[in-house]
């Protein structure tokens, strides 16, 4: 057995060392960190409704009704008829026949692309999905292709070399860490003429993009022909936490009986689908809430572009600022934090060598003033 200490000492020196702060105190734009009072630009509460009145006494109602624990999987005696009602109610906001819950994203990209792939297919993966994604398409044992970012003739050449197996290109609606979205009308015409799967993982975009907050696929007008598997996960725009599959009756199905990120895990707790089910609600009855986002995107842009800040082509709340190196990421992260503000360096291996860079998130409950603080200090 190995010292560990030694791969401890050298992520110090590269400066890669990971720490977590101490938050007391709910989730807000402004947030108690290590006991000290901060504006944050971090999370990815991106409408405000992970501390939303009405969220929390769902949360409270759903434990009152069914206690806390689900007591089992969901295919034992965990399936809640809360679980059931949201499954329902999900399918009709994304306008698909079938959703079946995941406890989290990561759990339920594993779920996906296990279930559907095995040794002899092939996986085709944008270079910078989720890290959910690419382990999801390593567990499967199929074969895996990753193309450079949003280069759909890299993609087109890789396919075309395929000769047997199934096939299945994932990609990220919105990428988290550039905050732009995938080309996804191109990525439906190339897997519809190679007859392959077509996977989105709309973390960042459900609830943010479109009218009625539909994500990407409404923000392109995609349906289930052209993009029959959709992920999406509860813990960021929708401000509760969990995720879900919406596809076919048949794709569901298939889940149920082979993912076994779904069928070997506890269900969630029913109070969490509770309180998901009020926050779907508030996302589909509130749309100021994107209108208030699209402002303060604005507002920030060209703030930081008087500034000659390196902003990203971004239109989602994910607005990056290019540092390049860990040192410059880190050093301009802490000089924030000195102000009072908290946004987190990105640093390698979370996003390519030399990308190193400050990952600003908006919410719909930062005010314009917050926004100018934040200015002010980037300044
Ligand atoms: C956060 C995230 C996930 C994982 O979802 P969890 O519910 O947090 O496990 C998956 N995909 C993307 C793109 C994400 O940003």
């Amino acid at each position: 057995m190995k010292s560990l200490q030694p791969d401890l000492d050298r992520r110090k020196d590269e400066r890669l060392y990971r720490r977590r702060c101490l938050l007391s105190g709910p989730q807000g734009p402004e947030l108690t960190v290590n006991g000290r009072p901060m504006l944050g630009f971090c999370s990815n509460d991106y409408l405000g409704l992970a501390n939303h009145p009405e969220v929390i006494a769902a949360m409270q109602r759903g434990a009152a009704e069914y206690g806390v624990g689900s007591g089992a999987a969901h295919l034992v005696t965990g399936h809640s008829a809360a679980h059931h009602a949201l499954e329902e109610e999900l399918a009709e906001f994304t306008g698909r026949p079938r959703v079946l819950l995941f406890s989290t994203g990561y759990m339920a990209n594993q779920g996906v692309i296990t279930a559907l792939l095995g040794r002899g297919d092939v996986v085709y993966e944008d270079r910078l999905n989720h890290a959910s994604l690419i382990d999801g398409g390593l567990l499967s044992r199929a074969s895996m292709k990753r193309f450079a970012h949003g280069d759909m003739s890299a993609l087109t050449r890789q396919m075309q070399s395929q000769e047997s197996g199934e096939a299945l290109v994932a990609v990220d609606g919105v990428f988290s860490m550039d905050g732009d979205i995938a080309p996804l009308l191109e990525l439906a015409a190339i897997c519809s003429e190679k007859q392959a799967w077509l996977m989105v993982d709309d973390a960042h975009g459900l609830g943010v993009l479109g009218a009625t907050g539909g994500g990407s696929l409404e923000h392109y007008s995609l349906g289930l022909n052209e993009v029959p598997i959709l992920m999406g996960t509860l813990g960021k725009g929708f401000g509760t936490f969990g995720a879900f599959v919406a596809g076919s009756e048949e794709l569901i199905e298939t889940l149920i009986q082979q993912s076994r990120s779904y069928v070997y895990t506890t269900a969630s707790p029913p109070a969490m689908a509770e309180a998901t089910r009020t926050s779907l609600r508030l996302v589909q009855q509130e749309p100021w809430r994107r209108q208030r986002l699209q402002e303060l995107i604005g507002r920030f842009r060209s703030g930081a572009e008087q500034l000659g800040l390196p902003l990203m082509d971004s239109q989602t709340p994910i607005q990056p600022i290019l540092a390049g190196s860990v040192e410059r990421a880190l050093e301009w992260s802490g000089r924030l934090e000195e102000q009072g503000i908290l946004v987190s360096a990105i640093r390698p291996p979370t996003v390519p060598e030399g990308g190193a860079r400050l990952r600003v998130t908006l919410s719909a409950v930062h005010t314009d003033e917050q926004v100018d603080r934040l200015l002010e200090a980037l300044a």
